[in-house]
């Protein structure tokens, strides 16, 4: 018997790839940003606590030795406080191992978590969200319909942080295309040195076909960055922020031209001058779907 044969494809953090993927809701309730195919087959719903114990129970009886578990699909904070608790509470007491459990969480459903919310998640043992910031930049941020702002993304990113959780954050390289690209790097700087997460990591944009921003790009709206232009993106982030306290940094992920990585601010300067060097060589002239190839 399946532990979960509920509909949809499942998404999780690269560093959640050792845990039980418990899905509390399908699909994302936002899902109308033009850039993000992960849900777009998905209609959202939120799980019955009935499909959800017996996800647990049929969990925990096949990996009753699990140490990590992530709540899925794209927004379980979506769910009332009252229902999470009960979900956690469940989780590790079926779960003996469990030491901690993490989960995906959008800025505005943590925007609506009051203080005392989050601290009583992060009490249960909720220790980790991943927010996508994507870009700090509001122009950007309406043209992609992500239904948030700069402002809401620092207050919860905030909340998330003073309420004593790990905060791994996500910004997209390229999300302003050719056009917008400084206004996005510059305010995107603004906003994670505002929030100051314990993770952040750079991703670049990727176009696939099944995405409403790729006929952006064919109608001639959007035109994406060059190799160039990422890793100029890149280099004036970094330059711009200006972090107070340690923040694990990372530009690793597949769809990253080049990995690059350290700690802010401390490993700053070594991280601009490897930027740096990459940038004599980035062509500056093919705009990059970074996808089906070159565009
Ligand atoms: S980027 Fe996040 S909020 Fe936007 S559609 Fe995708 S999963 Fe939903």
């Amino acid at each position: 018997m399946l532990i979960d044969d509920a509909e949809g494809l499942v998404f999780r953090p690269p560093s959640e790839a050792r845990s039980f993927i418990l899905r509390v809701t399908i699909g994302c309730s936002h899902n109308t940003c033009t850039f993000c195919p992960m849900y777009k087959n998905s209609r959202f719903r939120i799980r019955t606590m009935k499909e959800i114990d017996e996800v647990i129970t049929r969990g925990a009886a096949a990996y009753p030795f699990i140490r990590r578990l992530f709540l899925a699909d794209g927004d379980a904070l979506i769910l009332p406080t009252d229902q999470l608790l009960q979900i956690i509470k469940k989780c590790y007491t079926a779960f003996p191992s469990l030491t901690r459990i993490g989960a995906y969480a959008t800025p505005s459903d943590l925007d609506r978590k009051t203080p005392l919310e989050l601290q009583r998640l992060h009490e249960a043992g909720l220790h980790i969200l991943y927010m996508g910031i994507e870009s700090g930049d509001d122009e950007v941020l309406q043209q992609v319909c992500k239904g948030t702002t700069a402002a809401i993304t620092i207050r919860a990113g905030r909340k998330a942080m003073d309420a004593g959780m790990k905060l791994s954050t996500m910004i997209l390289l390229g999300l302003g295309g050719q056009a917008r690209t400084k206004q996005h790097a510059l305010h995107t700087a603004t906003v994670v040195s505002a929030i100051n997460p314990t993770m952040l990591s750079a991703l670049s944009l990727i176009i696939p076909p099944q995405v409403s921003l790729y006929q952006e790009v064919i109608r001639g709206t959007f035109t994406p960055l060059t190799e160039h232009g990422f890793l100029q993106e890149l280099y004036t982030i970094l330059a711009n922020t200006h972090m107070k306290n340690p923040c694990i940094f990372r530009s690793n992920h597949v769809s990253n031209l080049y990995p690059v990585g350290g700690t802010l601010p401390m490993d700053k300067e070594k991280m601009l001058l490897q930027i740096k060097s990459l940038l004599t060589q980035a062509d500056d002239t093919i705009p990059l779907l970074n996808d089906t190839g070159n565009f």
